[in-house]
């Protein structure tokens, strides 16, 4: 949910209209500027790119098709298209880079027309490059690790280069494959923190058999997972509007916790 909240008059997404960036927030998206990588294209990406500079983008790569990761998808025709010919300007075609399991499932993003995936592909805007487990992009290599579950299959994504590895675990990550080698050890964790089960809105407690427990660990348990796998330092992202925490409710967070950082839009990270 993006910060400000539409319409919301609550003291988050008042000081976030007031202030813009870094107290606003958007949709959960990354840049990897080494082989120029797109992860994820939340509703609000053309605004993103443009608002980063982003130059170029070679590779896109998404974590699941949920709605708040992939509505922006269309971001790839925005930036292709050469509309005088309705094609894509060849070099700027985008490489699809999807575990098997979700390439086999993107038909079922559809429009009016039909699922998205064909006339993208039709028109060259992208060109699909899916791979099992593990593939290189450029000097960066890539394991995809997929989250049981059920049908709606996640991934964590592990890139490696040269001697450092940055787990990227942004949504939907529970239950995580913890035991997972490749997941030990990281440079740098991006990850979702979890619910803030106090300070909510309107005195909310999150009852012990709530449906987001399902989906979402307690800030506490993935404070304590980091621990376990022996993340150097955690990034914190995907940080939602109902947590009711504003930017400086995070820096002071960040003080109390070692090597753990908050993210925030345009945020950029050097390993
Ligand atoms: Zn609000
Ligand atoms: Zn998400």
């Amino acid at each position: 949910m993006v910060i400000p909240k539409p319409l919301c008059r609550c003291r988050v997404c008042e000081e976030a209209r007031r202030k813009g960036v870094p107290y606003e927030r958007t949709g959960p998206s990354a840049f990897m500027h080494d082989e120029n990588i797109l992860i994820d294209t939340p509703a609000d990406i053309a605004c993103q790119l443009n608002r980063s500079r982003i130059e170029r983008i070679d590779h896109l790569m998404l974590t699941h098709l949920d709605p708040d990761h992939v509505e922006g998808l269309r971001v790839v025709e925005q930036i292709t298209l050469d509309f005088r010919t309705w094609r894509a300007y060849p070099d700027k075609q985008i490489r699809l880079v999807l575990p098997e399991q979700l390439d086999d499932r993107l038909s079922s993003i559809c429009s009016v027309y039909g699922p998205l995936i064909d006339f993208f592909e039709e028109q060259g805007f992208v060109k699909r490059a899916p791979y099992r487990e593990r593939t290189q992009i450029g000097k960066v290599d890539v394991t995809a690790i997929p989250v049981d579950r059920g049908s709606q299959v996640s991934f964590v994504y592990v890139f490696e280069k040269e001697d450092r590895k940055i787990v990227y675990a942004l949504c939907d990550i529970k239950p995580f494959p913890e035991e997972r080698e490749e997941v030990q050890g990281a440079d740098l964790l991006v990850i979702q923190p979890g619910i803030f089960e106090d300070g909510l809105k309107h005195g909310f407690h999150y009852g012990k058999d709530h449906i987001s427990r399902k989906t979402l660990y307690t800030f506490e348990e993935t404070m304590a997972l980091a621990g376990r796998i022996q993340a150097s330092q955690v990034l914190f992202s995907h940080i939602e509007e109902y947590w009711n925490r504003s930017h400086d409710d995070y820096a002071a967070l960040e003080e109390k916790l070692d090597n753990v950082c908050f993210a925030h839009d345009g945020m950029q990270v050097s390993i």
